[in-house]
């Protein structure tokens, strides 16, 4: 049988259950936290809180939750593990790659294909190879997927870089990726050829954000590729509202493409982004953005405008199951 590693360790792929394909726990960024977070940050309210959220999802029914949160936006797996473990209802599955709209990590700014210190391999691939072949630093946790970002229509070197990175490592180790991408400026065309370029098997790949469009020449083309389109967004009204994100999937399970999507929010329960009073802005300017609106809201809102209850368990279970078999 095979098996998905998790926070918790390897875990049948057939026992995923229901997914959420790109959910945080948290997003809040590790130097930032030391230096300036005294202000808003407490680790025990936190953790608590997550915790809560977290214990409340399971309960309607969701049993994996994929956090692609990788350095550059923070990750601390201790801190997932301490969580992980007061719900053991639920698998937590955690990535390693980098995120940033511009560069590569200024560590390896020396150190790489054509630099001072010319490595080949990227050194940085092999710190993404290690995470999932060996696990990250000394948590015993191995990263199962690869992130990276492509935010702007004209990527810079670093941004390739980190891209190529990620195609090498899903090379080695056939970690599946996902990218996120601006679905307007349709970024995910430039990285669908950049990992073709390098090989990369494509239905192992989640153009994460793809929801956040609604134009299906674009989403179909991507789709057309075997790439899976991340309708990840629900609930972040200020992109798109969600019955326009549901009127989207509508219209692409009935051209036949439930197989190439895959459902989440992209929310967590603490982002630093928005200033001290992240819990405080989200309830009041978008309240469904938390874990639970897809359960609450949006499957009824498929089931009601005809989307099949087999469509539903393909791009909720299947498709994720798929992604994650090696
Ligand atoms: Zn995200």
């Amino acid at each position: 049988m095979p098996t998905v590693e998790t926070v918790r360790g390897a875990v049948d792929v057939a026992e995923l259950g229901p997914t959420l394909m790109h959910e945080h726990v948290f997003f809040v960024g590790t130097e930032y936290l030391q230096n300036y977070g005294a202000g808003w940050w407490d680790e025990e309210e936190r953790v608590a809180d997550a915790i809560e959220r977290l214990r409340s999802v399971a309960a309607r029914g969701v049993r994996t939750f994929v956090d692609p949160t990788v350095w550059g936006g923070g990750r601390y797996i201790p801190r997932i593990q301490r969580i992980n473990e007061q719900v053991p209802e639920l698998n937590i599955i955690v990535a390693t790659g980098y995120y940033h709209y511009t560069d590569a990590p200024i560590q390896f700014m020396n150190r790489g294909p054509g630099l001072i210190f010319d490595e080949t391999p990227d050194p940085l691939a092999r710190e993404f190879v290690r995470d999932i072949a060996e696990g990250i630093a000394d948590t015993g946790v191995k990263a199962a997927f690869l992130k990276c970002a492509v935010e702007h229509p004209d990527p810079t070197p670093g941004v390739e870089r980190v891209c190529r990175a990620v195609a090498y490592a899903h090379r080695e180790t056939g970690a599946p990726i996902t990218v996120h991408t601006n679905a307007h400026q349709q970024t995910g065309r430039w990285v669908v050829d950049l990992l073709r370029a390098e090989h990369a098997d494509l239905t192992k790949v989640v153009i994460g954000h793809s929801g956040d469009s609604g134009d299906l020449d674009y989403l179909t083309w991507l789709a057309d590729t075997g790439a899976l389109l991340g309708m990840d967004r629900f609930g972040l009204d200020a992109f798109r509202t969600t019955p326009e994100r549901v009127e989207t999937i509508v219209a692409l399970c009935e051209r036949g493409y439930a197989e190439r999507m895959v459902l989440s929010h992209d929310a967590m329960c603490w982002i630093d982004w928005f200033g001290d009073d992240f819990t405080g802005i989200r309830d009041q300017l978008m309240p469904n953005w938390h874990y639970e609106h897809i359960h609450n809201d949006v499957l009824p809102a498929l089931r009601e405008a005809g989307v099949s209850e087999k469509d539903i368990g393909t791009m909720l279970v299947d498709n994720p199951r798929r992604y994650f078999t090696r």
